[in-house]
């Protein structure tokens, strides 16, 4: 029998199973492409699957895991051969498809970016699914006519993954970057990622009017509810706020006010099934408009023995930045 390492998720009469295990290759779900996996990350995603804390895991058994980099071993689709590094984002893996945290994948190959030249599988997933989702957030404000010269942005869940990304990739594009964070023990961390300003995370998250003091052009929000709310409220008029995430709450106790009154904009932003032009570019975009050497305090690194851990917690918010995972030990970049 054929077996690989990788962190598989079983229904119990009362929750879930989680352990590190001999996988058995024959339990590979169908695709096109297999993958020996190299790099994987730990989003908030994968905290919730790997901890039963929502029902992210919709088939079991389940390898989490939402997102890879790896080298394609054999290939039955035209666009990729043996040798071909690749990336992977979403499409339900660790959901519904057996996911990342593996030493194989097999998977649609429809569903794969290639690794962009210069960026070895380490920086990639030091990025990983958080940080694709900063840049298609930084896309949509552009894509709304935010601009540096409109105004700062304001970056909610500034010392999480999505959030240190975003603050990076904005302040190298010429944006005044005001911080949000509920730990001031991150304020050098945050300006070493190019923020300007932190506030508070307190400040927003009280139930406030529904239009304040014009404070920011445009947002990158991770927190949801009424962080989301207080943002879009003091949204300049004819800026932007692009929403992520829900680190705060699913609700969203806004009013129209801000949309009727100063034509401000909601963005939503999905990575998950975002189509493959779109996902291309924001890797393209992630490999010329980043500036890697902030990867190095962004990410810190962990094996496929410790995700479960992790899992919790990034639930707990006590992760910095992005967790990378080294599925295989002899991997090097
Ligand atoms: P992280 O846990 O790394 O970051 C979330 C941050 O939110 C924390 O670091 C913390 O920042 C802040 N936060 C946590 N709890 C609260 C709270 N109760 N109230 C206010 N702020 C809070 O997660 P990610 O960055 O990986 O993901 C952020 C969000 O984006 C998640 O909800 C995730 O599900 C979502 N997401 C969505 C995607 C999409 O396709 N739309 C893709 C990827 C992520 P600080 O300590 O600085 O205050």
């Amino acid at each position: 029998m054929a077996t690989f390492k990788a962190i598989r998720i079983d229904k119990a009469e009362k929750g879930q199973t989680v352990g590190l295990v001999d996988f058995d290759e024959k339990e590979l779900m169908d695709g096109d492409v297999t993958v020996a996996v190299e790099w994987s990350t730990v989003n908030y995603k994968d905290g919730l699957a790997v901890t039963g804390k929502a029902p992210v895991v919709r088939r079991f058994p389940m390898i989490p895991g939402i997102d890879f980099v790896g080298t394609v071993e054999s290939s039955a689709n035209p666009e990729w051969k043996a040798g071909n590094r690749v990336i992977l984002n979403g499409w339900g893996t660790g959901e519904t498809h057996l996911g990342a945290y593996a030493e194989k994948s097999r998977v649609k190959g429809d569903w794969l970016v290639p690794l962009p030249a210069g960026m070895t599988g380490r920086e990639a997933m030091a990025i990983g699914t958080a940080g694709y989702t900063a840049m298609l957030a930084v896309m949509a404000l552009e894509d709304r006519g935010v601009t540096p010269d409109r105004g700062p942005v304001v970056v909610t869940g500034a010392a999480g993954g999505v959030g240190s990304v975003a603050i990076a990739l904005l302040a190298k594009l010429g944006f005044h970057v005001v911080a949000s964070t509920g730990r001031p023990q991150e304020g050098d961390y945050l300006k070493g990622l190019g923020a300007k300003e932190l506030i508070d995370r307190a400040e927003l998250a009280a139930p406030g009017k529904p239009l304040g003091k014009e404070r920011w052009a445009g947002g990158v929000d991770s927190v949801g509810s009424t962080t989301l709310a207080n943002i879009l409220a003091t949204t300049k008029y004819g800026g932007a706020v692009a929403a992520c995430g829900l680190a705060g709450g699913m609700d969203l106790p806004t009013s129209v006010a801000p949309f009727i009154l100063r034509g401000v904009s909601l963005m939503g932003i999905d990575s998950v099934m975002c189509p493959q032009a779109r996902r291309r570019q924001a890797w393209k975009r992630l490999a010329s408009d980043l500036d890697r050497s902030k990867l190095g305090t962004i990410a810190s690194e962990i094996g496929l023995a410790d995700v479960i851990a992790t899992g919790q917690a990034i639930l707990d918010g006590k992760i910095r930045g992005r967790t990378v995972v080294k599925i295989r030990p002899d991997v090097q970049n």
